[in-house]
């Protein structure tokens, strides 16, 4: 079969990046995975050992690869990820932790991402496959001008880890970019803030990557952020990328409340 290009299909042929993916995903037979994009099955083979599992595909001509592989405990769904109600799909399953994994197509890795977080699955752990600038960018830490308002966004729900990197030469046909897999975890420790004002003050924070943080505040109080930077000891003229989490929290609570009370 030819690979489209416009569905993101490089498919994975390297037999030890399959199994040092397989082996790095601890589900049980008491948990349920969601494979996002089997392609011709290469993790599924493996997934389905682990745990029930199902599979959501948008190229039905991939039913000749995955017909063989569905079975009880293992269904595959021919439909966009981005359209479906996974919740309603998964509700009668009785399971103790939900994964889910994916080699993603590239071109939509980010709005795939956000598309899960949205239906809020409360999902333990997932494990992608994505473009290693990509993965730089979820997993940085501040201080590193890869970080930005995804970072800190993703880093609302959960711990970010770059597991290791794949080689281009892992997938065939050989896409143009290096690869990684991103290992996310459920956050127990919720950032005290409200979350609606949390994410605007950060996409505002780094709306012009470089511009200070004062600049891309002007809208805001900016006595309050002088308050702030001084207080943990900062320069008047940092970027946002310098922040750190717990300061963005501090800046969103007293931005927002003092706004609230006038
Ligand atoms: N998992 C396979 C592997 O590792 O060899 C295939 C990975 S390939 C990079 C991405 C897969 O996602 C393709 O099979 C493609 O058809 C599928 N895909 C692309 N867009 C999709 C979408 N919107 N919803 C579901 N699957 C999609």
């Amino acid at each position: 079969m030819r690979a489209k290009k416009n569905l993101g299909q490089n498919f994975l042929i390297d037999q030890n990046v399959i199994n040092k993916i397989s082996e790095c995903i601890n589900a049980t037979e008491n948990d349920l995975i969601i494979e996002i994009g089997p392609g011709m099955g290469a993790l599924t083979k493996k997934l389905k050992t682990k745990s029930p599992l199902i599979c959501y595909e948008i190229d039905t001509d991939l039913k000749i690869y995955l017909n063989s592989l569905e079975d009880d405990k293992t269904k595959i769904i021919y439909e966009d990820i981005l359209n479906t109600n996974i919740k309603d799909d998964i509700k009668d399953f009785k399971y103790e932790h939900l994964f889910i994994v994916g080699n993603l197509p590239y071109y939509i890795t980010t709005p795939i991402i956000k598309h899960l977080i949205n239906l809020d699955l409360d999902i333990d752990e997932m494990y992608f496959m994505v473009q290693d600038e990509v993965a730089n960018r979820y997993s940085a830490t501040y201080g590193s001008s890869e970080y930005g308002s995804i970072t800190l966004y993703l880093k609302y729900f959960f711990n970010i880890e770059k597991l290791f990197k794949v080689s281009k030469n892992s997938f065939n046909p050989v896409p143009k970019v290096e690869s990684a897999i991103l290992k996310f975890t459920k956050r127990d420790d919720q950032l005290n803030v409200n979350k609606d004002h949390y994410f605007r003050l950060i996409n505002d924070a780094f709306k012009m990557k470089r511009k200070t943080l004062k600049n891309n505040l002007k809208e805001y109080d900016l006595k309050v952020v002088d308050e702030i930077l001084q207080r943990h000891y900062l320069n008047d003229t940092i970027r946002a990328e310098e922040l750190s989490e717990a300061i963005f929290a501090e800046l969103s609570n007293s931005l927002f409340e003092r706004n609230k009370n006038g």
